[in-house]
């Protein structure tokens, strides 16, 4: 019987005197079917190592460990560490890391792979308390994962996934989309989790480009620029530089000039802006950078 079987969790959890703490975004699945799906999304195979972020007590990283080469989970409460040693303890390819995610050196720890070289996905159902800064401290970290199939808040997938004009668009959809695409796979229901979360949740699956899907010539100020067009959603391009970049004739020059090279509205909203067009906003906005 699955780890994720409901009886079995509870078994488990009462075996271990095991309470959740809700500061760390403990809701563990329970249902066999969707965790089939997650992998079957993830498309993992003998040739690829899984890297895993809060394996909670290892319903997840069982369907994984299961399929992949090797999984590398990182679990922050030390309180799972043994629960894990015992309920993954017929796998002999997973290691478990007692580790916050954020702090992890990541560039490191992959070199411990029995064979680093295989390309490295991530599979995740993440603590919603901070799927941001997980996905932005991974993408960061310059390890080339070749795709995210990850759970998380149904309203952040459709952030991540936004396409202009509409509400769910921002900084975060530019952030991912320019390295990866970012497609919803399917949506999962509150109630198959314990204790069953206040949200309901979305698997994403996001795949890296072979390429960016821009280029520009600053990364940093290209993500500068598409945040700042979004400061205040409801106020106009214009509006909006003008008050990062400051209101002085010579700004106002300078931004008249840049939008009319770049051949954007000052009175259109970030929000109808594609990512193309923020690249080349971007670009004729470097002189103020
Ligand atoms: N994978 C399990 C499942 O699907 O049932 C548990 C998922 S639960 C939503 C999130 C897990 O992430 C918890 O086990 C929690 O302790 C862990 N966690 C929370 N913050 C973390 C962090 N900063 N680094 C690593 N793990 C973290």
């Amino acid at each position: 019987m699955p780890i994720a079987d409901y009886r079995v969790t509870k078994a488990i959890l009462e075996r271990h005197g095991f309470s959740f703490k809700k500061s760390l975004g403990q809701n563990f699945l329970t249902d066999s079917n969707i965790l089939h799906k997650i992998v079957e999304t993830a498309e993992i195979d003998r040739d690829v190592n899984v890297i895993e972020i809060g394996p909670g007590i290892g319903a997840l990283t069982e369907f994984i460990a299961e399929k992949a080469a090797e999984v590398m989970a990182f679990e922050i409460d030390e309180r799972l560490i043994p629960i894990l040693a015992d309920t993954l303890s017929e796998f002999d390819n997973v290691t478990v890391v007692n580790e916050d995610i954020l702090k992890a050196d990541l560039q490191t720890h992959i070199r411990k792979f029995n064979n680093p070289d295989l390309p490295i996905k991530v599979v995740a159902n993440l603590p919603y308390y901070i799927t941001t800064p997980i996905l932005m401290h991974l993408i960061a970290s310059k390890v080339p994962f070749t795709s995210f199939v990850v759970m998380m808040q149904k309203e952040v997938a459709d952030r991540i996934s936004a396409v202009p004009n509409t509400k769910a668009y921002g900084s975060l959809s530019i952030a991912v989309q320019y390295d990866m695409t970012a497609q919803v796979a399917f949506i999962v229901p509150r109630t198959v989790f314990v204790p069953a979360p206040n949200v309901d949740s979305a698997i994403l699956k996001m795949v890296r480009r072979p390429a960016p899907l821009v280029t520009v010539s600053d990364e940093d100020f290209f993500f500068k620029v598409t945040k700042l067009a979004f400061v205040h959603r409801r106020k106009t391009l214009w509006n909006n530089l003008q008050a990062a970049f400051g209101k002085t004739e010579e700004v106002r020059q300078q931004l008249t000039n840049s939008l009319a090279i770049a051949g954007i509205s000052p009175q259109i909203r970030g929000e109808s802006l594609s990512i193309a067009e923020f690249a080349t906003l971007a670009e004729a906005l470097l002189p103020l950078k």
